[in-house]
């Protein structure tokens, strides 16, 4: 063995030898270089106005690309030249947020100053789940809360919040609280203790699929998961809700959690929560909403109203990695009445948690999570806010709502576009519809032009299955996007579908199989 082995109970000098490797993998110069390449390469970035989506790349290749930069032996420096060239390939294959072209996802482009501070809190970390770690970060925590509740309109100290990564996980976390105090014992006993009903939890038709998730992960079982149907706006029929909760209670189901949404995934419709909250309690239900998307609205005085009832919720949930245009993942997620959010997790491990609170204890939010080591996000949150206030975050959003509308009315006026929902949020769902085409095949189009326009490059959109059928789906999360870039989309799908079209027609000329098939 030719190297000193630190772990040899030899000499005190031995054991203080330190591989010249590790002194490279912590070499402060090298990581100050890196730094600043990367910051003017970004800022290069940011100040392009190119208009892409996504540029996708076949997995075989882009493995065969990844893996060439893969260092083929150990070296014993830093090489620039490939940290570089990882750099580039990171940057070709994401998402392009911050260009016109993106309308693919809920994704935002990122308060650049943000992004900075999540290099911060990465070299210097504040692990937010215990206050001994992570002080701001629960300090923080604190604050936003109280901004927060502000603007819910809930008393000051009468209710709580705490931060989680991602509204799949919040939603979780509020249905297991909901869980917790209305199936008795569970968290000890397991769902089956001395029970004749079934606890079940009811769900929008639209919900997110990880809010279905949930009825798995805690024991509920898909099989009690009420789907509600909806009215023509996409919204929790209330009438008809009300007689499907009904009939599952006649069947034995004891419904105790109701999830509606405020702003679903599919079409950013917000459900009728004040009526929903009628409905909650004259089933002795639990009621969470998963405002993942819309609960942003919460900062804008103009928006606000459209989240009228949210404070009437036992718990609802806010991405603010969407919204309010922070770095993935941040959601806050908020309890109506304090003191419930330690009873998600009803335990405590000594090595962790101390048996008495004190001050410093008191505001640590370990109990409350599932997260044991969590990364302190909240902190972008507070510094953005500290820095710029509520105003801006507000004006963005108004901008992108505003957007969303202008791009409603302009394809409703377009003959060759269906627009079935009026724009609640940012985003929009259309269908393109040349002269003919209908049914299975219109279907089929608004798959295969996905395909096409995203595979171009220049704008990237989404699609979603609604009632048996397939629509085009933008999402409008970049403040730069206009009508022009509505226009530029417009025409592309137009172009897309002549060809489509065009390809068809000559194949059946020649007999062969028609392309545009039923989907899936
Ligand atoms: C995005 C979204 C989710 C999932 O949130 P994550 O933060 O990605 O875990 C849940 N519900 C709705 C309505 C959403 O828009």
């Amino acid at each position: 063995m030719d190297r000193p082995n630190i772990l040899d109970e030899g000499s005190s000098q031995r054991r203080q030898t330190v591989a010249p490797e590790t002194e490279s993998l912590f070499n402060v110069r090298n990581f100050a270089a890196a730094a600043h390449y990367a910051v003017e390469r970004l800022a290069g970035m940011l100040s392009r106005d190119d208009v892409e989506g996504v540029h996708l790349q076949r997995p075989a290749d882009l493995m065969a690309s990844a893996r060439s930069l893969m260092t083929p032996a150990d070296l014993d420096g830093f090489d620039a030249a490939r940290f570089a060239d990882i750099l580039e390939l990171y940057l070709e294959t994401c998402i392009k947020v911050n260009s016109r072209g993106y309308m693919g996802r809920q994704f935002s482009s990122v308060i650049p100053v943000t992004a900075v501070f999540e290099m911060v809190a990465a070299m210097a970390p504040q692990p937010a789940s215990y206050y001994e770690a992570g002080q701001l970060a629960n300090i923080a925590d604190r604050l936003i809360e109280e901004v927060f509740g502000r603007f819910i309109g809930w008393p000051p100290a009468s209710f709580e919040m705490v931060t989680t990564s991602g509204a799949s996980l919040a939603n979780m976390t509020a249905a297991l609280v909901a869980r917790n105090r209305y199936v008795s014992g569970s968290w000890n006993g397991g769902l089956a203790a001395g029970r004749s009903t079934r606890p079940a939890i009811a769900i929008g038709q639209d919900a997110h699929f990880s809010v279905s998730r949930i009825a798995g992960i805690i024991g509920i079982g898909q099989d009690q998961v009420i789907r509600l149907p909806l009215n023509g706006r996409r919204q929790i029929c209330l009438e008809r809700a009300a007689v499907t909760l009904d009939a599952a209670a006649a069947q034995g189901l004891d419904i105790f959690c109701l999830i509606a949404s405020a702003g679903t995934t599919a079409t950013g419709a917000n459900d009728p929560l004040p009526e929903l909250a009628a409905l909650a309690k004259r089933c002795g239900a639990w009621l969470h909403v998963d405002a993942a998307h819309n609960g942003a609205f919460l900062v804008s005085d103009r928006l606000r109203p459209r989240l009228a009832g949210l404070e009437l919720a036992d718990s609802f949930c806010l991405d603010a990695h969407k919204a309010l245009f922070l770095p993935a993942l941040c959601t806050l997620l908020f309890y109506r009445e304090k003191g419930l959010a330690e009873t998600a997790f009803p335990q405590k491990d000594s090595y962790v948690f101390d048996p008495f609170e004190d001050e410093m204890t008191a505001v640590q939010s370990g109990v409350k999570n599932f997260e044991c080591t969590k990364r302190p996000a909240i902190l972008n949150l507070w510094l953005a806010w500290s820095l710029y206030g509520r105003r801006a975050f507000a004006d963005k959003l108004e901008h992108l709502v505003m957007m969303t509308e202008a791009a409603h009315d302009y394809l409703a006026d377009q003959p060759d576009f269906i627009v079935p929902y009026r724009p609640e949020s940012n985003i929009l769902c259309f269908v393109h519809r040349p002269l003919g085409v209908y049914g299975n095949r219109l279907s089929g189009l608004q798959l295969e032009l996905r395909n096409r326009v995203r595979a171009g490059g220049r704008y990237l959109l989404s699609k979603v299955d609604l009632d048996g059928q397939t629509m085009l789906r933008i999402v409008l999360m970049n403040h730069r996007i206009g009508q022009i870039d509505i226009e530029g989309i417009v025409a592309e799908i137009r172009r897309h579908a002549r060809e489509i079209l065009e390809n068809n027609a000559t194949q059946r000329e020649q007999n062969r199989p028609i392309r545009l098939q039923p989907q899936e």
